[in-house]
């Protein structure tokens, strides 16, 4: 399952600090929240997310609301993402 291994991999790198999330796409999805706030829970994400790899759910990478894969490029970005472009605003 290579997907599954791609992924493992991006998140093993955000968790690592190799590949830090970008701090400015975090501010603009959390607005009015501090810095470090926006950090702290999005790491938290990201680990919520690695759980479900690990547990083989295919869940990760995927939008919560209609399923659709989110695609390596987009979580490289935003690994922590769970919508996608279309339900993000839901
Ligand atoms: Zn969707």
């Amino acid at each position: 399952m290579k997907r599954g291994r791609d992924l493992a991999e991006l998140l093993a790198q955000v968790l690592a600090g190799k590949k830090p999330p970008s701090l400015a796409a975090l501010l603009a999805a959390r607005p009015g929240m501090r810095p470090e706030e926006a950090l702290r829970m999005t790491l938290d994400a990201v680990e919520a997310r690695r759980k479900l790899l690990d547990a083989d759910d295919d869940r990760f990478g995927r939008c919560d609301i209609c399923g659709a894969d989110l695609g390596l490029a987009a979580l490289g970005e935003i690994p922590w993402a769970d919508r996608c472009a279309a339900h993000q605003a839901q």
